[in-house]
């Protein structure tokens, strides 16, 4: 197993703003076994296998950020837990746990795999998981999903309860199909000593139907909870883009997460790695660095470190989405699944 090559360069990785790159999150796949409908047409055309990094590759990548001074990785994808022998990647990863230069080791999932793997995540060093659920009633849960089980997603949750994972659950506000279940969900997820973070929709990748369609501004959603909750404003961050609120009649913490109503970059500390070593700077721009030549031009680490100082060094100062009904494209080409949530 590579460790930490050659630590030539342990300087942190700073960008143009004086923003510090901590957090790096890793699309390990494209592949899914649902299709949700914000997220992908129901016909994928996915990346040819020949085209991923290999699991070993990605954990050169994972590490050599570590040595720049990334404290969290999330694991995330498409359906993270559906790539083959995805285990290996996480028993690799947890030795920067138990290095001590790694703060956090995490995954966002939908929660499908976990009856299978909740166990072995917690043995890696798996402590925290965001699920991502959009309904809490079977019949919408397929219709959102498309390929989804309810009751399996509901048991994965249970398994990683039982493992002693904390868990986070998101779901995605979608005009006319959960809007009216945001309080239920506040106390399934409170009930469970979990936070609940609510996601607007984001304009990424050609979808089946109408964006403008399913967006709902979180402006709205958090109006209409005054009049069933008191909100209290709270500091707490996650280390995400998510602001949050203390709900006073369950004692748990509700996320808004609002790129298109309210900007988040300023306190920008992340960057985006897909399963084929494309680099991405920012969530909503096209520019990215390919980091899958210089990772196999040689065994020693100093290209791609190279690589990713050049990319860091063009990080942009933020992004521009925008959900438009005359320009019926997406703001950006490719797909959540593609760069990960
Ligand atoms: N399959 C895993 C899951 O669903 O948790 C991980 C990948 S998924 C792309 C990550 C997150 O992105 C999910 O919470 C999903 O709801 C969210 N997501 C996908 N497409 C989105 C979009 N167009 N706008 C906002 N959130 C989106
Ligand atoms: Fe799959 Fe996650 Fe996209 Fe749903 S949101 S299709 S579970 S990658």
């Amino acid at each position: 197993m590579p460790g930490l090559g050659n630590p030539i360069d342990q300087t942190p990785l700073v960008d143009p703003f004086g923003r510090e790159v901590s957090y790096l999150r890793v699309s390990v796949t494209d592949r899914c076994d649902f299709r949700c409908v914000y997220c992908m047409s129901e016909h994928m055309t996915f990346l040819p296998k020949r085209d991923l990094l290999t699991l070993e590759e990605l954990d050169r990548l994972c590490t050599a950020f570590v040595q720049r001074g990334v404290r969290k990785l999330r694991i995330t994808g498409g359906e993270p837990l559906v790539r083959k022998n995805i285990m290996w990647l996480f028993r690799a990863l947890s030795r920067h746990l138990d290095s001590g230069r790694l703060e956090e080791l995490t995954l966002t999932t939908n929660a499908s795999q976990l009856p299978r793997y909740a166990a072995e995540l917690k043995a890696c060093g798996v402590e925290r998981i965001n699920i991502s659920l959009d309904t809490l009633q079977p019949d919408r849960f397929k219709a959102i999903t498309r390929w989804g089980d309810f009751k399996t997603v509901i048991d994965g949750v249970e398994a990683a309860e039982n493992a002693g994972i904390k868990l986070k659950f998101n779901a995605v506000a979608l005009k006319g199909v959960n809007e009216d279940e945001f309080e239920e969900m506040i106390r399934f997820a409170h009930g469970r000593g979990a936070d609940l973070t609510l996601i607007e929709t984001m304009p990424l990748g050609d979808i089946d139907g109408d964006r403008t369609d399913q967006y709902l501004p979180l402006s709205i959603v958090r109006a209409r909870l005054m009049d069933r909750f008191t909100l209290e404003d709270i500091d707490y961050r996650t280390g995400g883009p998510a602001r949050y609120v203390r709900i006073k009649e369950t004692g748990g913490r509700l996320g808004f997460i609002t790129p298109m109503t309210h900007n988040f970059c300023e306190s920008c500390n992340r960057v985006r790695l897909t399963c084929t070593g494309t680099l991405y700077m920012c969530l909503g721009r096209e520019d990215a660095a390919d980091l899958h030549a210089p990772l196999r031009a040689s065994t020693d680490n100093e290209v791609l470190l190279e690589a990713i100082d050049a990319a860091i060094a063009r990080k942009p100062k933020g992004h521009d989405f925008i959900i438009d009904r005359r320009m019926q494209k997406p703001a950006v080409a490719r797909h959540m699944s593609v760069t990960g949530g």
